[in-house]
């Protein structure tokens, strides 16, 4: 049976156990209104749009 060659670093262990909770936004999708890149099944960030209808109001900033 293999055997680790050596023990590794709090470094090493903390950067591998980091990757696996680093956001990858792996499913995006168009929003259906302003063709703006969204997550998929989310409110869309730019227009506030959700399945065809208005959900919230988005200020724009001046
Ligand atoms: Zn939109």
């Amino acid at each position: 049976m293999a055997v680790p060659y050596g023990r590794k670093s709090r470094s090493k262990s903390r950067m591998r156990r980091a990757a696996n909770m680093r956001y990858i936004p792996k499913d995006s999708s168009l929003c259906s209104n302003c063709g703006e890149p969204k997550a998929a099944h989310h409110i869309c960030g730019a227009c506030g749009q959700y399945a065809g209808r208005q959900v919230i109001k988005v200020v724009e900033a001046e």
